[in-house]
């Protein structure tokens, strides 16, 4: 059977190439970046050129990038890291649980959060931004890109109402860097994480952007690694790794293979909305990610197709990948004012650097047909709920 996986916002195949520069230092090349023989000196080496990497992806200086395990990690380490009891943190209702949840427990430890809400395509208004700012308002966090939708948010106008506020500015770009340009001066950010397994490099791997002069907390206590900022042994071949999938994200970008992978979800998006009726792109009017497309099948349940297509051999989701199977509609299409029906009926596809026009073939022979078979069996569809539908449509 063919396989499709177009589930890269969950997690992306690791490049052959990363994975060769990552193998030696597995094993002849094992040191540790802190051990001052030659062994250690040849990790640092390593260590620092990765850094030099990750920096270049993102705009930064390689002193202002600090090796996380991850973009939960680096969204953490930011918001624990500038904000304390009695601060006010503004944010949006669509952040990763890492920035939500994190958000929450600092509510609990005596800081104020407002969650800012979205318009119908799934983007902040900034004004809501300057609306929202207190005397004690400590940290802006909104992200860079959505991972259920793609939409980008306008992070250069928050930026800027952020640093004339002269309060600290994170961004979660996990599901922008290696995607579109990234660049920490233009956004006009003090925090910007990214993670390594959304590129091509390995899962428990990522780095936050910290802007020079930014007071940070480090969250762990333990040795003097990455300047104090996050103890403990470096991962060193996923930082390789890391710095690899940088590298070749950065060539990937400036070959313009964003704008091809763009033009393939194009032809998914156009395929399906000529052959399968009773569709919608969320986030559509808005800028998004190349790699991106969430899409409702009206009168059917996401799960169920996404389910029927993995038997065809096709990986799509139906929500971000640490809530999908749970019963309860995606909460980034509920705050985009999705009815909670057509929330339920939605799925995520999205592609990645090793998608192919053949896979999109694929995947649009595929669709139609299941999308049909499940309509059938739905007491909404029978129920003359197409009929009506394309009334209120029409
Ligand atoms: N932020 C966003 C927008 C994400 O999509 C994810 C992962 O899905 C994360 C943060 C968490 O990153 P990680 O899986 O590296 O911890």
């Amino acid at each position: 059977m063919r396989r499709v996986y177009l589930d890269n916002n969950a997690t992306t195949p690791l490049l052959p190439e990363v994975f060769e520069a990552m193998r030696p230092y597995f094993f002849e090349k094992f040191g540790n970046p802190s051990s001052s023989h030659e062994r250690g000196q040849q990790a640092r080496i390593a260590l620092e050129h990765a850094r030099e990497e990750v920096a270049q992806l993102v705009g930064a200086r390689p002193s202002e990038i600090v090796f996380t395990s991850g973009g939960t990690e680096g969204d953490n380490l930011a918001i624990f890291g500038v904000v304390a009891s009695g601060d006010h943190i503004i944010t949006s209702a669509i952040e990763h649980h890492a920035v939500l949840n994190a958000c929450k427990r600092l509510e609990t430890l005596g800081a104020q959060v407002t969650y800012l809400p979205v318009d119908s395509q799934g983007r902040v208004d900034p004004d809501n931004i300057r609306a929202a700012l207190r005397p004690n308002t400590r940290l802006v966090s909104v992200m860079m890109a959505n991972n259920e939708t793609g939409v980008v948010q306008p992070v250069e106008e928050i930026g800027r109402i952020a640093a004339e506020a002269d309060v600290w500015f994170h961004t979660d770009a996990v599901q922008a860097a290696g995607k579109i340009p990234v660049n920490v001066d233009r956004i006009g950010c003090d925090l910007l994480a990214i993670s390594g397994h959304k590129l091509n490099a390995p899962q428990g791997t990522g780095a936050l952007y910290v802007r020079a002069g930014t007071l940070l907390r480090a969250m762990f206590q333990g040795g003097p690694q990455e300047r104090g900022r996050r103890a403990g042994t470096e991962n060193l071949p996923g930082i390789v790794g890391l710095g690899t999938g940088a590298a070749l994200a950065r060539e990937w970008l400036a070959l313009g293979k964003g704008e091809e992978l763009g033009a393939l979800r194009d032809r998914l998006e156009r395929g399906i909305a000529q052959h399968v009726d009773m569709t919608l792109v969320n986030g559509k009017g808005a800028p998004r990610t190349p790699n991106t497309s969430n899409i409702v099948f009206e009168c059917i349940a996401g799960g169920s197709l996404a389910d029927a297509l993995d038997l065809k051999g096709i990986a799509v989701s139906t929500g971000s990948a640490c809530s999908s199977g749970s019963a309860h509609p995606p909460y980034v299409l509920l705050a985009m004012g999705l009815a909670p029906e057509l929330a339920h009926a939605s799925v995520r596809f999205s592609l990645g650097k090793q998608t192919t026009p053949d896979d999109i073939t694929y995947v649009l022979e595929c669709v139609p047909e299941v999308v049909a078979k499940l309509r059938a069996m739905s007491p909404l569809w029978k129920n003359g709920t197409r009929e009506r539908l394309a009334r209120t449509q029409a």
